[in-house]
């Protein structure tokens, strides 16, 4: 018998940008799941931790309502629900765990071609659509600006054709649905990516034990993403040198090499890409029989 209480749920994205990289993610930290039959659920087999896929708009409500103990959604749909909640003066709000290295994108006032725009004064006075009326609502008073917010649940980019507004503000990342309906990028309001947030109500400490045990386990899958393992054999009288060459790398192992006095053998993790260029300058300093493997698990 499944005690459901002790079980961590985590809502993730049904199908969109973020449900590829949220599921891999978590099979990336271990977690082994069956697909329940409705294709709502999946179910931990190896770890006490369920998925509920919904959409990304209903995460905070979710994890705020204590349905979920987890979320992982953008950090624009994290703040908007945030100001919208505490507007309505709802307390304790969903904590921010932890962010994650995928989702990127930014939130951002376009102007359409042809219309005159000469920084943010240019908004008073005029229609602006967008689908997170509490962030542009804020940016706007900041900016001490007046102006008004169609809020759409939609298809924002065409607004100005459709002649419902001047400006827009959506979410960006390449640019090129901005440049097919004939809109340029003015203003970044906010940089997003994906993240976690957690429930407002304690959980029980099992449960918290597993949710510390998964963000130790995120952060080193995020670090293993960029991090290789170099071994390399130095001139004793170069590895001052090689040492610093090595990109990102702490404390490295030097170990001595057998029937050799003046090598030694140098292992170190460089927590970042290690490009051909460097291969060629730690030659060039005198190392040999470089080997560069990737790192599979990290837990610091
Ligand atoms: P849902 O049906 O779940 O409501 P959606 O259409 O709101 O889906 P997606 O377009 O899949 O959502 O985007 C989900 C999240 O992905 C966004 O909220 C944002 O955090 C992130 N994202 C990354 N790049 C982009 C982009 N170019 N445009 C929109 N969202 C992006
Ligand atoms: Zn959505």
């Amino acid at each position: 018998m499944i005690d459901k209480s002790s079980r961590v749920k985590v809502a993730v994205q049904k199908s969109g940008r973020l449900t590829e990289n949220s599921l891999d993610l978590l099979v990336r930290c271990g977690l082994k799941y069956s697909r329940g039959k409705d294709q709502l659920m999946c179910y931990g087999e190896n770890m006490p931790f369920d998925v509920l896929f919904v959409r990304d708009d209903d995460i905070p409500d979710l994890v705020q309502q204590d349905v979920c103990d987890l979320g992982i959604v953008g950090l624009n749909v994290i703040e908007e629900k945030r100001l919208a909640f505490e507007a309505r003066g709802i307390s304790p709000l969903f904590e921010l765990l932890m962010t994650l290295d995928y989702g990127r994108c930014r939130l951002s006032i376009a102007v359409p071609e042809g219309v005159e725009y000469k920084g943010v004064t240019s908004l008073r006075g005029k229609r602006i659509a967008t689908t997170y009326p509490n962030i542009l609502a804020r940016y706007l008073r900041e900016h001490d600006v007046e102006a008004e917010i169609v809020t759409l649940s939609g298809a924002v980019e065409i607004a100005p054709r459709l002649g419902r507004a001047d400006f827009i503000c959506d979410l960006v990342s390449t640019g090129s649905t901005l440049a097919a309906n004939r809109l340029w990028e003015a203003e970044t309001i906010l940089e997003s990516q994906a993240a976690i947030i957690a429930t407002p109500v304690p959980v029980s400490p099992e449960k918290r034990e597993w949710i510390r045990r998964l963000t130790m386990r995120i952060d080193g899958v995020q670090q293993v993403k960029e991090s290789k393992y170099i071994m390399l054999h130095a001139p004793r009288a170069k590895l001052a040198e090689i040492r610093k060459l090595l990109p990102g790398s702490e404390a490295p192992t030097i170990m001595p090499l057998e029937g050799s006095t003046d090598k030694v053998a140098v292992h170190a993790v460089c927590r970042e890409n290690v490009f051909w260029e460097t291969l060629e300058s730690l030659k060039s300093a005198g190392a040999s029989a470089i080997l560069v493997l990737p790192v599979e698990k990290m837990l610091a």
